[in-house]
């Protein structure tokens, strides 16, 4: 109902200022018009006219105070400024002029007629025409049907014009393998149909952002030789109640026509959300979803519309979408591994010059936790600093410089540090190197820097893992803890006193500590119970706990002693260790960046 409603409410309103203009036009704007087309003469001319019995007809406007008069044949229109005339009346009376009072034709009644009447009718139809043609589009009239002309926001990629096929999507096997499945049937529908399998209606890509989504679901659509619809899930939400419904309508409608095809969700969360029965609901929002629903049951099976949609909050989305029927395959794109981010970095760096000795497998242990995207960047930023540098191709040293832009910002040009400064945080990174260095577990050093970098950070030291890990032990999180905290444990044993430098390590150590006691269940006075729900697995990974609040107080207790308990250790491994942590120190105090190799020479002289 309200679909309606609405428009025709702003339809109203458009009338009335057409109404409105229409009479103040005629009020005012006419007769200043009028006004202006008749000749000024002096009040002199006007009795020397009388006299001569040249008057035609007279009107005398006493609020106006003036006189209004025509020659004896009406051809032409005067007026003229009041004088106290007491013998006005006889003056006219002997001049012969009529002057009853009634309203001279001062214009062109032709023209009067035009401008008074017709007009502003033709304005008053021009805007109504305009109007009924911009609601027409937005309600998906006769104008949205036509897809390709823009109308509808629906972007089509016919016949994989943009030839993105599997290969150019770079590890994410396991979902290049379930999405194989689609493209199969539609080469050969057939195949399906003899058995009696019919294929998922809604593949849902889930995963965090950039890790190739959207590539994935237009490598399908180039695979299997498709049209291609690529809309966002905000482009259905539209500012009048029902249009993003009629938007749904009108995407299926093209997609039937012109099937078998691929229609491609992007951001579904946008219009997917859970509906909640509380006021201020989104009504367009639901009403989007409630269409989306509709025709995902509407079309029987085997019509050959494939929908495919990604989200990076799938625990987000209404049930109903999820339910078997519509989005029910679930395909998790998650960030790549050692392997996978080698092999999207050798796929980026096709397309830029490249030196042959570069060592991709480094390159992708330094990078760590990076998604494609990222990884196209790091890319990207070495081959402009190959550029800003004078040189023909990318090298080694562009691609790791890079990374740390990527991680920390570029270097700070101008930031000088005092000599103190510089001091504590060459001992604040080696306190980190040697405390990890010196765990078993921690994984070893790539190289420690004391350049300032833009994003804030005065030094840091970049570890590396050598392979890929899933797991971690109880003992790795306690070690990696223990690591966080060597930077302060260095500052307080040699200068006795505590910087501002660590505020990042204190962070994450807390929040390592605080997820081993609420989340892996690592404490022994909780077992395993659950204090804690990850909210936004793929979006950072925020918490909220569930718990009481005097759990809350143990919880906390706990973390103060678990990472206190670290810091004592870190600060005992750098007590046994001051020679080398004080030579290293020197030796980074000096050179500013040391590598991972030069440290472990050191260390192990
Ligand atoms: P998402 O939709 O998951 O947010 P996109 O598919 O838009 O991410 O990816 C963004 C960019 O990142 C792509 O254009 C591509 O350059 C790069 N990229 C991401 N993942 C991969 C991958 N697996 N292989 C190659 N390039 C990738």
């Amino acid at each position: 109902m309200n679909e309606v409603k609405k428009p025709k409410k702003s339809l109203f309103f458009y009338y009335g200022i057409v109404l409105l203009a229409l009479l103040l036009f005629n009020f005012l704007a006419m007769p200043w018009l009028a006004q202006r087309q008749a000749q000024e003469v002096d009040y002199g001319t006007f009795l020397d006219m009388a006299e001569n019995k040249e008057l035609g007809r007279v009107e005398v406007q006493q609020q106006e105070n003036q006189i209004i008069f025509t020659n004896q044949d009406n051809t032409a229109i005067y007026k003229t400024g009041m004088m106290p005339d007491p013998n006005l009346t006889q003056t006219l009376k002997d001049s012969g002029a009529s002057f009853e009072g009634e309203i001279i034709q001062q214009s062109d009644p032709i023209l009067s007629f035009l401008l008074t009447w017709v007009l502003p009718i033709v304005i008053f139809i021009l805007i109504e025409r305009y109007i009924t043609k911009k609601m027409m589009q937005n309600a998906g009239g006769p104008n949205a049907m036509m897809f390709g002309l823009g109308k509808s926001n629906a972007k089509v990629y016919v016949k994989s014009s943009e030839g993105i096929k599997f290969s150019d999507v770079a590890g994410e096997d396991e979902a290049k393998e379930n999405l194989s499945e689609i493209v199969d049937y539609l080469h050969n529908p057939n195949k399906y149909r003899e058995i009696g399998a019919s294929m998922p209606k809604g593949i849902l890509l889930v995963g965090p952002p950039g890790t190739g989504k959207t590539m994935l679901a237009k490598a399908v659509a180039g695979e299997s030789n498709v049209p291609f619809f690529s809309i966002s899930g905000s482009e259905f939400v539209e500012m009048f109640v029902g249009m993003g419904a009629s938007k749904v309508r009108d995407l299926f409608k093209q997609a039937k026509e012109k099937a078998p095809c691929i229609v491609f969700i992007d951001e579904i969360d946008a219009i997917g959300q859970k509906r909640e029965g509380q006021f201020g609901g989104n009504d367009e929002r639901e009403q989007a979803l409630n269409q989306l629903l509709t025709e995902m049951d509407g079309f029987e099976e085997n019509t050959g519309v494939i929908i495919l949609a990604a989200t990076n909050r799938p625990e987000s989305l209404d049930p109903a979408l999820t339910r078997p029927g519509r989005f029910d395959r679930r395909v998790p794109v998650e960030l790549p591994d050692l392997k996978g981010r080698e092999e999207i970095l050798k796929v980026h760096a096709k397309k830029v010059k490249i030196d042959e000795n570069v060592d991709f497998g480094k390159i992708a242990r330094m990078a760590s936790g990076a998604s494609g995207a990222e990884l196209a960047n790091i890319i990207n930023e070495a081959a402009l600093r190959a550029v800003r540098d004078n040189r023909r191709f990318v090298t080694q040293s562009d691609l790791e410089e890079s990374i740390e832009v990527v991680i920390a910002g570029y270097q700070k040009k101008n930031a000088i540090l005092t000599d103190d400064e510089k001091k504590i945080v060459a001992y604040h990174e080696i306190g980190h190197a040697l405390v990890a260095a010196k765990q078993t577990d921690s994984a070893p050093v790539q190289k420690i820097t004391i350049v300032p970098r833009t994003s804030g950070a005065l030094g840091y030291t970049m570890q590396v893992d050598e392979g890929n890990h899933y797991l971690m032990s109880q003992e790795e999180l306690e070690n990696k803890i223990a690591t966080l905290t060597g930077g302060r444990a260095a500052e307080e044993l040699i200068f006795h006193s505590a910087s501002t430098g660590a505020s990042n390590d204190i962070e994450q150590a807390t929040k390592l500590a605080r997820a081993m006691i609420t989340r892996y269940g690592m404490s022994r006075d909780f077992d395993m119970v659950a204090l804690e729900t990850v909210t936004n697995q793929y979006l950072g990974g925020d918490a909220s706990l569930a718990c009481s609040a005097e759990t809350q107080t143990e919880i906390d207790k706990q973390v103060v002693t678990l990472v206190k308990l670290q810091h004592e250790k870190a600060a005992k491994i750098l007590e046994e260790n001051k020679d080398k942590l004080d030579e290293l120190a020197k030796y980074l105090y000096e050179k500013e960046t040391i590598t991972g190799d030069e440290f472990m020479s050191i260390l192990n002289a």
